[in-house]
């Protein structure tokens, strides 16, 4: 008998999602479902979670699949075309190697933090939409490898992804703010990743990402892009409703949210400055600037969702101000740092040409001229010269956000921002206020943060010198690293595009 027939939709979905759980009557609940109490929150109704999507398992398999045979299909054609050979300028490759080592690698980190969250929470609604999502990210860590695979036969970077994202150091920017989250409790797990980032942050990395992607015609990223979006979408829910539905359970909830929302806004806003610096630097063809992004994204759209969530007694994050003053001046001095730096990265860096700059005078009329213009033609004519600017020095990281303290005042842009603070007669260093306060507020877990710089010093990490550091990064010194000019990126583009090389 086809039970399918005779079953309504909504008791299908109940059948095959709440149906699926159980009471356990020979185990205690906080036996089974060990970590769902000691953060402090509250839960009184499982039941009343509503899931907005009202996703089915049967569904969800369908409905992917089918996506994943489009994308598959554009990968493919994009491949047999050598589709490479279309994009605006093979600059433009650095950010999909920053996006691969860094972004991609999280994909994963996420699809690990939703399966143990898949089984610590003891709601079935949450179990099976962070069963989902656990799927979705496992997706979008595949997808885009195999997009980006194509890359990886032409250009440099691009092959040992992994082991970058687990040692180098402007990786462990995005790996350190995922390891926080996933060893963390499940429900602020779920504030930190389902809330801060996707719902509050996400499209500050998809969007300008997929437009940029577009813009310089990489036609399989952008595929690969709006695969993962329509996911998304599922996901933001997840973290607003997951958001609305503790703070209606208990108000004892809201306060401990609130923080971890003050929290996470700030680490997710500083793991961010590696856009900001893809958006103003990265992109031969720019889609909008970081300062205009930050405006529409977070200044608008986070502004009216922190009004409507008033109603349950939140505020604005806590520090948003300092991110406002500091949108003109964010991409500049990570583009500083970075270049600086150049040496020991796993992709090319470069002086902005003489275009690119006028186009940051005019996004940037405030400081682009006045702070950061003279000392990148000071750069440029060094670089012409012959005696391009490498940072022979190792950075100080900030203790919580491992970001070098490379940000300035938030009143005072020509001065470099350090806070500090002991504990247990050890001093311990920061980029802001932001990031000081959440280690006073968790120092024990703060304090065990791998900093790739200690570990150089400490020799952990291959060696003391910068070639044998780059080895254990696994970055190939000479290769993958230094500037763009002279590299053999540049060099294969340009035979490439050159009138006899186009058979390449
Ligand atoms: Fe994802
Ligand atoms: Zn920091």
């Amino acid at each position: 008998m086809d039970m399918r027939k005779k079953v309504g939709l909504r008791d299908r979905y109940r059948l095959m999602t709440r149906g699926l759980g159980w009471e356990p009557t020979y185990q205690p609940m906080d036996k089974v479902y060990p970590y769902y109490q000691f953060e402090g929150i509250k839960i009184h109704d499982w039941e009343a979670w509503e899931d907005p999507f009202r996703l089915t398992m049967d569904a969800y398999w369908k409905y992917q699949a089918e996506k994943e045979r489009k994308l598959y299909a554009i990968i493919d054609a994009f491949s047999q075309h050598n589709g490479h050979l279309n994009i605006s300028d093979a600059r433009y490759v650095n950010a999909l190697k920053l996006f691969l080592q860094g972004i991609t690698p999280s994909e994963y980190n996420a699809a690990r933090g939703f399966n143990h969250l898949g089984r610590q929470l003891p709601g079935v609604g949450q179990r099976v939409a962070a069963q989902m999502q656990a799927i979705d990210e496992i997706r979008h860590a595949q997808t885009q490898i195999h997009t980006v695979s194509h890359y990886n036969r032409f250009f440099n970077g691009f092959h040992n992804t992994q082991k970058m994202y687990d040692r180098a150091w402007y990786l462990s920017v995005p790996k350190s703010y995922f390891e926080d989250a996933l060893t963390a409790g499940p429900f602020e797990f779920l504030t930190a990743i389902s809330f801060s980032f996707e719902y509050v942050l996400t499209n500050l990395i998809f969007m300008p990402f997929m437009s940029g992607a577009a813009y310089n015609g990489d036609m399989a990223t952008v595929t690969f892009g709006f695969s993962a979006q329509s996911d998304e979408a599922r996901h933001m829910t997840l973290g607003l409703e997951v958001i609305k539905f503790m703070a209606e359970q208990d108000p004892a909830n809201v306060p401990i949210i609130q923080k971890w929302i003050d929290k996470w806004f700030w680490r997710g806003y500083r793991l961010l400055v590696l856009v900001a610096l893809m958006m103003d630097y990265m992109l031969p063809k720019r889609v909008m600037s970081w300062s205009e992004a930050w405006e529409m994204y977070f200044e608008r759209a986070g502004g009216a969702l922190f009004e409507d969530l008033e109603r349950y007694g939140f505020r604005m994050p806590k520090y948003a101000d300092v991110s406002l003053k500091e949108k003109d001046r964010y991409s500049h001095e990570a583009w500083s740092a970075l270049y600086g730096y150049g040496a020991a990265t796993g992709l090319h860096s470069w002086m902005p040409s003489e275009s690119e700059m006028a186009w940051l005078s005019e996004k940037y009329p405030e400081s682009f001229d006045r702070l950061y213009r003279p000392r990148f033609e000071f750069w440029r004519e060094r670089q012409q010269q012959g005696k391009r600017f490498y940072n022979q020095s190792l950075p100080m990281l900030c203790q919580v956000c491992q970001v070098p303290t490379w940000f300035t005042e938030p009143d005072d842009p020509t001065e470099i921002c350090y806070r500090s603070t002991e504990y247990k007669g050890n001093r311990y260093h920061f980029c802001s206020d932001g990031c000081c306060d959440i280690f006073k507020d968790e120092p024990e877990k703060y304090v065990q943060a791998w900093l790739p710089t200690h570990q150089v010093f400490q020799g952990n990490c291959g060696g003391a010198s910068i070639p044998e550091v780059l080895d254990w990064y696994g970055v190939i010194n000479g290769r993958d690293n230094l500037d763009y000019e002279g590299s053999e990126d540049q060099r294969n583009w340009e035979k490439w595009k050159s009138a006899d090389g186009q058979a390449a």
